[in-house]
């Protein structure tokens, strides 16, 4: 009997490797693999998602009109340009969709998010993947040449996941202005809320000012949601009217809705815990630099605006790796490139640290 015929993309495709969770040590295990947040939800969320959760008889709202609204007015734009989906990733899924196919070409930067490529192969489109520079920020230059007439989409990730490194508001407007205007430009913003640096874009205006811009952000990490998996695009009209179209029917469930709607309406507490991880981001990079990582192990330390940070480790990747895994902490080895470390509890990053400071 003939297999069911798969589409050659989809049988092709890389798995999607999740953060591994943590080995226990001493009792303790912790998971500074996927760049979550380490505290709980905001004060109040967890009320309000376990009372939604006694609806689950019904559908949820079908155009998540009440976080629709929220969202638009905590950014300041018209409901119109702003659509939701389950986690960004769902978001990009759509976006890609909307705009790509076979024949077309997806220009994003390499190394970066781990799903561009696959959400890119899904529909049959091809990934143009350009590599970063040598410091660890995106080409742009490179990447305004890397498009032809097929392009249809670029990801600027920023910060960029894994290295942690941004794009200024200059640097980036120069890119801007040198991509078509039927080409869509996603501003995929998962870190925004970390972000300290003052030369940091204001991408809802640059969207506002640009029908082919769109912002993409997640509650997934700095609200602390990555589990109800929620995002939303910020977009001219007819792009986000697009990604509506695109949408899995009622894919946002309404626990996810309820809570968002409630982690927006804390703002006070999320600006208190995020000044806090940004307090342990400046503690671990420190710590990184007095420890001479360059003349040690020959990595760079590269400055992050994210909660986390990278160490091009090459060769010596999987076994910092096992070594931190060996204390009971997983990080996020890429192959033979580097390893990504969240800034996780302050005792997670400790022993990542005293791992480094023994040359593992
Ligand atoms: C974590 C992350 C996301 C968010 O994913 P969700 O689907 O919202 O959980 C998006 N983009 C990047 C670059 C990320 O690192």
């Amino acid at each position: 009997m003939a297999d069911v015929r798969i589409r050659q993309e989809i049988a092709g495709l890389p798995a999607y490797k999740a953060g591994k969770p943590a080995a226990t040590f001493e009792g303790t295990a912790f998971k500074l693999s996927s760049n979550e947040n380490p505290y709980p939800p905001l004060p109040g969320v967890l009320e309000t998602a376990v009372a939604a959760a006694g609806q689950v008889n019904r559908y949820p709202d079908f155009g998540s009109s009440e976080l629709i609204a929220e969202i638009a007015a905590f950014v300041g734009v018209g409901p119109e340009r702003v659509a939701v989906g389950t986690g960004s990733v769902g978001v990009l899924q759509q976006l890609v969709q909307a705009t790509s196919g076979p024949g077309d070409e997806v220009v994003f930067a390499w190394r970066s998010f781990e799903a561009y490529p696959i959400v890119v192969q899904i529909v049959g489109a091809t990934s143009v993947a350009v590599p970063l520079k040598p410091d660890e920020t995106h080409d742009l230059d490179a990447m305004a040449e890397a498009i032809t007439d097929r392009t249809r989409l670029i990801l600027v990730c920023n910060p960029n996941n894994p290295t942690g490194e941004t794009i200024g508001r200059d640097e980036l407007e120069r890119f801007l202005d040198r991509v078509p205007a039927d080409v869509l430009v996603v501003l995929d913003e998962a870190y925004v809320e970390f972000v300290r640096d003052e030369s940091f874009p204001d991408s809802i205006e640059l969207s506002l000012g640009r029908s082919n811009v769109c912002v993409l952000r997640t509650f997934s990490k700095a609200y602390g949601l990555a589990g109800l998996r929620i995002g939303y695009a910020v977009a001219d009209e007819p792009v986000a009217e697009a990604l509506r179209a695109c949408a899995v029917p009622f894919g946002v469930n309404l626990v996810a809705q309820a809570a968002a709607v409630a982690s927006l309406r804390a703002q006070d507490a999320l600006l208190e815990r995020v000044a806090a991880l940004v307090v342990e981001r400046d503690r671990v990079f420190a710590e990184l630099r007095a420890m001479d990582l360059p003349g040690r192990l020959g990595v760079e330390v590269v400055p992050s605006q994210a909660n986390f940070f990278w160490l091009r480790l090459g060769e010596r990747s999987g076994a910092f790796a096992d070594a931190c895994e060996a204390v009971g902490v997983s990080v996020r080895p890429y192959g033979h490139d580097g390893v990504r470390v969240t800034i996780g509890e302050q005792e997670a990053n400790d022993r990542v640290l005293q791992v480094l400071r023994s040359g593992f």
